[in-house]
């Protein structure tokens, strides 16, 4: 399944491949989890995608926006991760992040 092309919560331009700053997946609890962080080109807002692949009810896409601080903080954590498109990835920035 594709979810459909994020925009930017606080401009609403459609967010694109090259404004991707980060991502992670991750299984928790049988669940697959993919969060993408994005800074908008043209208003520099950060935004979080969270992507749920649930194993029991439906899937689930939502766009947050996110602080400066805040995001950056999580962008650092998930480049800590070796491997972060791997789910099954149980190092400490997946841990941590997941609260797993
Ligand atoms: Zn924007
Ligand atoms: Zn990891």
């Amino acid at each position: 399944m594709t979810a459909p092309a994020p925009e930017c919560p606080a401009c609403r331009a459609a967010l694109t491949q090259a404004e991707r700053v980060a991502s992670i997946c991750g299984d928790v609890f049988g669940d697959e989890y993919i969060d993408t962080f994005y800074r908008c080109a043209r208003c520099g807002a950060y935004s979080r995608e969270s992507f749920r692949d649930r194993f029991s009810g439906p899937s689930s896409a939502r766009v947050e926006r996110l602080e400066a601080q805040a995001a950056e903080a999580l962008i650092e954590l998930v480049r800590r991760c070796p491997s972060p498109a791997d789910e099954d990835c149980r190092c400490e920035a997946h841990r941590e992040y997941f609260r797993i």
